[in-house]
């Protein structure tokens, strides 16, 4: 049986010589003999969710093609070939789980390469029908990771998503490695993502002497971007969702910025702050509780809430299937805008983008992919309104943010 294997081997290798030329065959045999698998890799393992609540199944139009190696693509000899069969009009079956599909690379009936695709398949959690007025979400990503540019920006151009970035201004001034650099920053900004601050340096508020605040949040903040060419900074993201409850970094903060994005909570921000806090039923946005400006109010506009996706991931144990089903809820949760007015607005918080979450370390730990791009193809195909902190303003009669509708 050996034998037969291993002739059968050398036998392709040989047909495949004496019909492409010895440079490829040696290429061949070389690539055989070292890394098995890299003649063909296949497309990026696919998320997707069923038509409705209660569907088993969900047809694929498109589960992408596999990359196969430059040198082998000019032998006709070789097909590629997938275990999974296409009809006309529906596309792709696939049952609701993960179905393992097996790519091909075959030269005379004999398969020379193989890859795999998993593709997942969720059960739409919704029950009901969001109207169309709430379907409208703000995507953020914070801290500025090299990641959000080169994994992350080709997801969001293709479904067409503008995004608020959060930048650590001081990590991309001293060119820290892992960060976006500036002509990438400039570039997101060209094509309309809002380019916000999260401080210099990403230190946490609580442990701070008042002279560092200043220098963190207050002026030097919207210097280190100006003198990059980035202008029109109104938000600031408080670091480790600390500082937020501090008046002496509020009052800092209310001198230099419009608004500031708080506390990590599984919340939908209410544009209103028209919410029961532990402390009381708020009314509006107002900062103080009372004319005396001692007490901040819980919700306010230096404390809009964030959906932080990377702690829903922990909390799921990084199962990218959970995660798309929890983030299809969150979305959804908005109920009470109108045509003409955002009450309501789930807000996802990202940071990393990752290829996947294999390691154990937060420092490679993220978004996959593959997560962002169901999630930001769900939000495409459902028409949601994806709002950045350019659509911010506030009403001072009010005492309400406002997101201003787009046209
Ligand atoms: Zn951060």
């Amino acid at each position: 049986m050996n034998r037969g294997i291993l002739l059968g081997i050398t036998f392709s290798g040989l047909i495949f010589g004496f019909y492409g030329g010895y440079l490829i065959f040696s290429e061949f045999h070389d690539k055989k003999s070292s890394m098995v698998g890299e003649d063909i890799v296949a497309p990026t393992n696919i998320l997707a969710v069923t038509k409705t609540n209660g569907d088993s199944f969900v047809y694929l139009k498109n589960i992408g093609t596999p990359v196969i190696k430059e040198s082998l693509l000019n032998n006709k000899k070789i097909i590629v070939s997938s275990n999974v069969t296409e009809s006309k009009d529906q596309g792709i079956f696939f049952p609701v789980g993960t179905t393992t599909v097996t790519w091909s690379l075959v030269n005379n009936d004999k398969i020379i390469a193989t890859a795999y695709q998993n593709v997942t398949v969720i059960e739409n959690p919704l029950y009901t029908k969001t109207h169309q007025n709430n379907k409208r979400v703000m995507i953020d990503f914070d801290d500025g990771y090299a990641s959000i540019y080169n994994l992350g920006l080709p997801i969001l151009d293709k479904y067409n998503i503008k995004t608020t970035q959060y930048i650590i201004c001081g990590n991309i001034r001293n060119f820290q490695t892992g960060y976006m650099s500036w002509d990438n920053i400039r570039s997101m900004k060209e094509s309309e993502h809002s380019i916000q601050s999260h401080t210099i340096s990403h230190l946490n508020a609580d442990s701070l002497s008042n002279a560092k605040i200043k220098e963190e949040y207050g002026q030097p903040l919207i210097d280190c971007f100006s003198e990059n060419g980035i202008n029109g900074i109104k938000i600031v993201a408080f670091p480790l969702s600390a500082g937020w409850d501090d008046p002496e970094i509020i009052n800092i903060i209310d001198d230099t910025y419009e608004f500031a994005r708080g506390s990590s909570t599984n919340n939908v921000f209410q544009t209103h702050c028209d919410k029961s806090s532990i402390y009381s039923i708020q009314k509006n946005c107002a900062t103080y509780t009372s004319m005396e400006q001692n007490e901040l109010n819980m919700f306010n506009r230096y404390n809009i809430l964030g959906w932080k996706h990377d702690v829903k991931q922990r909390q799921v144990n990084f199962d990218d299937a959970l995660m798309f089903s929890e983030f299809i809820k969150f979305v959804n949760s908005a109920s009470k805008n109108t045509e003409t007015e955002t009450l309501e607005i789930p807000i996802i918080v990202y940071h990393r983008v990752v290829k996947d979450n294999s390691s154990s370390n937060p420092r490679f730990q993220g978004v996959s992919t593959s997560l962002l791009e169901a999630e930001m193809k769900y939000l495409a195909d459902n028409n949601f309104e994806v709002f950045t902190a350019e659509d911010f303003g506030y009403d001072e009669v009010n005492n309400w943010i406002t997101i201003m509708p787009h046209e």
